[in-house]
C-alpha cells in the first residue's frame, strides 16, 4: 500500500496534470531532462480576442488521453523510451507587465539551453515566440523557422508587445534568416504574400496551395528553404481551420486539416530542429476541448521530430 500517493499509472481524468503525465519539476536545471516543456500564459499581446493565458492549462489536460499510448501511431516507437521530458510548470511573472515577462521568458529559455535542454514552450499568444527566439539565437546562431499560422506575423506597425510582429522583428534582430524560413497556412496579408513573397522575404505556402499541394510536396520545400540550418519550429493553431481549432483569439476560414497538418509535421522527420512552440490556443472560445487537443497534438508530434533529429549534441540520455 505504499504506492497510495506515489503510483504514476493515473486514469486518463485524474489529476495534478502536466504535459503527457510527465513529472513536475520546478527546478529544470536540476534534472538531467533531455526536453524541458514550459507554459507561458500570456495574452496581452493579443490585438483579437483575449484568453491564450489559459492556454498551456488546457494543453496539459488534452494531453493526459495521448498519454497512455505506448508506440505511438504512426510512429511505432515511445518517444518516452528515447528522451528525458519533464514539465516545468508555467513562467512566473508580473501580471500585465510585458517587459517583465520579456526579460523573464527569454532569460529561462537561456537558461535551459545553457543546461544542455531543449525547450517546448505552451502559450500564451504568439508573442511569446520572439523572447524565445532571441535566447535560441544566442545559443544556436541565426536559425531557420518553420512557422504554421494563417498570419504573417511581420507587420511592422504594432507596439512593442504585440503577436502580429514577432517575424518582421526576428530577421532584423538577427535571430532568423529568412530566407531559410517557411511560412505555411497563410491566408491574410495579401500584399506580403502576394507574388510569392516579395516583400518580407520568408518562403509562404500559403493556405490555398498547402490545401491543394501534396504532403511530399510540401515538405520538400520545406526542407530545400531551410537548408542545413538549425530549425525553430512554431506551430499557431490558427494554422489549421476553424473547424479544427475554433478555440483561439484570430481565427480565419480556409486553413488546414489536422490531418494535413501532423503529417507535414511527420515529414520533418530528420531535420535538425533545435526548439519548438504551440501558441494560441484560447480555451474560452473552444469546444468539447477540440482545440486543447489538436494543440497536444501537435505539440507531442512535435516532440517526435525533435527526437528523430540527426544530429544529438545535447542528449545526456544513456
Ligand atoms: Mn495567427
Ligand atoms: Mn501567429
Amino acid at each position: 500500500m505504499n504506492d497510495l500517493f506515489t503510483k504514476t499509472d493515473y486514469s486518463l481524468y485524474s489529476n495534478a496534470m502536466t504535459f503527457m503525465r510527465r513529472a513536475l519539476v520546478k527546478d529544470p536545471m536540476s534534472d538531467n531532462a533531455n526536453v524541458v516543456v514550459l507554459g507561458v500564459p500570456l495574452d496581452m499581446a493579443t490585438s483579437g480576442r483575449p484568453g491564450a493565458r489559459l492556454g498551456p492549462d488546457a494543453i496539459r489536460r488534452a494531453s493526459v488521453n495521448l498519454a497512455w499510448e505506448g508506440n505511438k501511431f504512426p510512429w511505432g516507437f515511445n518517444v518516452f523510451d528515447k528522451t528525458n521530458v519533464i514539465d516545468c510548470g508555467d513562467l512566473v511573472f508580473d501580471c500585465g507587465d510585458a517587459e517583465d515577462l520579456t526579460y523573464r521568458l527569454e532569460l529561462a529559455t537561456a537558461e535551459i539551453l545553457k543546461s544542455g535542454k531543449t525547450m517546448l514552450a505552451l502559450g500564451g499568444d504568439h508573442f511569446i515566440t520572439l523572447p524565445i527566439l532571441r535566447a535560441y539565437a544566442k545559443h544556436h546562431g541565426e536559425m531557420a523557422l518553420i512557422h504554421f499560422d494563417a498570419h504573417t506575423d511581420t507587420y511592422a506597425n504594432g507596439s512593442r508587445y504585440d503577436h502580429g510582429t514577432m517575424f518582421y522583428h526576428a530577421p532584423n534582430e538577427g535571430l532568423i534568416s529568412a530566407k531559410h524560413s517557411v511560412q505555411v497556412g497563410i491566408r491574410t496579408d495579401y500584399e506580403r504574400t502576394e507574388n510569392g513573397n516579395a516583400e518580407h522575404g520568408f518562403h509562404v505556402i500559403n493556405a490555398m496551395q498547402a490545401n491543394d499541394m501534396s504532403v511530399e510536396d510540401i515538405v520538400d520545400q520545406i526542407k530545400t528553404t531551410i537548408g542545413d540550418k538549425p530549425v525553430y519550429i512554431t506551430f499557431d493553431i490558427d494554422c489549421l481551420d476553424p473547424a479544427y481549432a475554433p478555440g483561439t483569439g484570430t481565427p480565419v476560414c480556409g486553413g488546414l486539416s489536422t490531418d494535413k497538418a501532423l503529417k507535414i509535421l511527420r515529414g520533418l522527420a530528420g531535420i535538425n530542429v533545435v526548439g519548438m512552440d504551440v501558441v494560441e490556443v484560447a480555451p474560452p472560445y473552444d469546444h468539447s476541448d477540440v482545440t486543447a487537443l489538436a494543440g497536444a497534438t501537435v505539440a507531442l508530434e512535435m516532440l517526435y521530430v525533435w527526437a528523430s533529429r540527426p544530429v544529438d549534441t545535447h542528449a545526456i540520455e544513456s
